[in-house]
C-alpha cells in the first residue's frame, strides 16, 4: 500500500501536485497524504478533520483535493403536520447549525403551528434558469437573434432536452442590452436542483443559436440567471421552487405558545419585516428566513451558496375574524411566508452523502419522487413551513422582548 508520508514527501519535492494524488493511491490514502502535508506545513493537528464517515472514493463529484470532513451539530424541530401540494403528513425538520437558539426558535414556532393542526404549503412555480450572454454587432442584429429564438423555441427545446432524461425546457426569455443578447433558459428539473442539468442542456442549445444566427457565445452564464448573487430577477420571476406556506393561529395559541397577541405580531411584522425592509431596500421582507433555509440546506446536502436566493422571502401577518363589539373575541393570527427562489433537490449534488441522505430519509424525501419532481416540491414546502415557524417565533420574541434573553440562555 502507498504510504501517505511518501506521497506527501513527493508533493513537497515538486514531483507530484496536490491534485494528482488520486492517480497514485486510493482516495483515502490521498486524503491522508494531504493531511500529512498540511499538518507539517501549518503545524495544525488535523485529527478532527480526519474523522469523517463518508466514503472518500465517492465524493470526487463533490470536492477536490480532499483532506477530510467538516462536521456541524444537527438538531431536529417538529413534528409538524403539513397539508402541501406534495408534502403530506407529519415532518421532523433536520437542521444543521452553529447558531444556538435557532432550532429552539423554529421548534417553538412549529409547536404553535402544530397546536393549530398544521400549516398549508404550495409550490406555485418551478424553474431552474441558465442565461448565456451572446455578442452581436448591434441592436439590429440583436433583434434578428431574438426573432429567431422566438420562432424556433421548439428546436431549442429538442437540442436542450437531448442531454437529459428528466429535464424539460419550459421557456427561453430574451433580453437585449446594446450589442449583448441574453437568453434566460428556464427548465423544470424535477427532483434535481438542476444547475448542472440546466447548464449542460443550455450548452447544447447555445451551439444551435450560434449555428443558426450571427450571435457569438461569450459566456454560458451571463449572470442574468442569476446564480448565488442577490438579484431582483429571482425575487420577481422566481428561480428553483416558488413556494408559499401559511397558517391561521387561534388567538389563545398565540398567547399561550408565543406569549404575545395577534395585534402585537402584526405590528411587529409590519414595522420590521415590511417597513424596515422597504426602507433598507432589501430583497427579502422577512425576519430570518435564511436561518431555516441555511440549516436545512446544510443538513440535507443542498448547495449552501444558494441560501442567497433562499433569502428572497416575504412574510405577512394579519388579524382575521373576531368581533369588534366583543372584547373576548379579538380574532386570530393569519401568517404566511412566500419564497420566490428556493433552489432544492433530493437527487444529485450533496444529497447522496451519508448524513445528508439520512436527513432526507428522516423527511421521507431521499431520491426521486413519484412522479418525478414531487420529492423536491415536498422539500421546498417543508422548508417553507419551517421558515414560517421561525418567523412566528422571532417576531413573537421581538414583540415580547424575549430575544436577548433566549440568546443569552441558549446561545452563549
Ligand atoms: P447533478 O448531480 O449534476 O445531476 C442530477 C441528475 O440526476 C440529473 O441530471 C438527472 O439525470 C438525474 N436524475 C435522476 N433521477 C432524477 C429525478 N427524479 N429528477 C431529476 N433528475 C434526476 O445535479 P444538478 O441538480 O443538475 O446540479 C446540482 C449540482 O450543481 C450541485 O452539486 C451544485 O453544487 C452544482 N452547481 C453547478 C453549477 C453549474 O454552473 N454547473 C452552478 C451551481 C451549482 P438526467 O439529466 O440524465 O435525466
Amino acid at each position: 500500500m502507498t504510504d501517505p508520508a511518501d506521497l506527501a514527501q513527493r508533493v513537497r519535492e515538486g514531483e507530484l501536485r496536490l491534485y494528482e494524488l488520486e492517480d497514485h493511491a486510493d482516495a483515502e490514502t490521498a486524503a491522508a497524504a494531504r493531511r500529512e502535508l498540511l499538518a507539517a506545513e501549518t503545524g495544525v493537528d488535523l485529527d478532527a478533520i480526519a474523522d469523517y464517515t463518508f466514503d472518500a472514493e465517492g465524493v470526487d463529484a463533490n470536492v477536490e483535493n480532499l483532506v477530510g470532513g467538516a462536521q456541524l451539530p444537527m438538531g431536529v424541530a417538529g413534528p409538524v403536520p403539513i397539508d402541501g401540494g406534495a408534502a403530506d403528513g407529519e415532518y421532523y425538520l433536520p437542521m444543521a447549525t452553529t447558531e444556538g437558539a435557532l432550532v429552539a426558535s423554529v421548534n417553538r414556532g412549529l409547536s404553535a403551528i402544530r397546536a393549530a393542526e398544521g400549516a398549508t404549503a404550495r409550490v406555485t412555480d418551478s424553474g431552474m434558469t441558465r442565461a448565456p450572454v451572446f455578442r452581436v454587432a448591434g441592436v439590429a442584429e440583436a433583434e434578428t437573434v431574438v426573432e429567431w429564438v422566438r420562432e424556433n423555441t421548439e428546436q431549442l427545446r429538442e437540442a436542450a432536452e437531448s442531454t437529459t432524461s428528466h429535464g424539460d425546457l419550459t421557456a427561453v426569455d430574451p433580453y437585449v442590452v446594446g450589442d449583448s443578447v441574453f437568453l434566460r433558459f428556464i427548465y423544470d428539473t424535477k427532483d434535481a436542483m438542476g444547475m448542472n442539468m440546466a447548464t449542460i442542456a443550455t450548452r447544447e442549445a447555445c451551439s444551435l443559436v450560434e449555428e443558426e444566427t450571427p450571435a457569438d457565445l461569450v459566456a454560458l452564464s451571463g449572470n442574468l440567471c442569476s446564480d448565488k448573487k442577490p438579484a431582483a430577477i429571482n425575487a420577481i420571476e422566481g428561480r428553483g421552487r416558488t413556494v408559499s406556506a401559511d397558517v391561521v393561529l387561534p388567538r389563545e395559541y398565540v398567547e399561550e405558545t408565543l406569549n404575545t397577541t395577534p395585534e402585537a405580531m402584526v405590528e411587529g411584522n409590519t414595522r420590521k419585516n415590511l417597513i424596515g425592509s422597504a426602507k433598507a431596500a432589501s430583497l427579502g421582507f422577512n425576519a430570518h428566513a435564511a436561518n431555516t433555509v441555511a440549516a436545512v440546506f446544510l443538513a440535507t446536502g443542498q448547495d449552501a451558496a444558494q441560501v442567497v436566493e433562499g433569502a428572497n422571502a416575504i412574510t405577512t401577518m394579519e388579524v382575521r375574524g373576531g368581533d369588534e363589539t366583543d372584547a373576548d373575541d379579538g380574532g386570530d393570527l393569519y401568517a404566511s411566508i412566500s419564497f420566490s427562489s428556493l433552489e432544492v433537490g433530493t437527487v444529485g449534488g450533496g444529497t447522496k452523502l451519508p448524513t445528508q441522505s439520512e436527513a432526507l430519509d428522516v423527511l421521507g424525501l431521499a431520491g426521486g419522487g413519484e412522479p418525478a419532481g414531487t420529492n423536491a416540491d415536498a422539500l421546498a414546502e417543508v422548508i417553507a413551513v419551517g421558515a414560517l415557524a421561525g418567523e412566528l417565533s422571532l417576531v413573537a420574541a421581538f414583540t415580547s422582548r424575549h430575544l436577548a434573553s433566549a440568546h443569552e440562555e441558549l446561545g452563549r
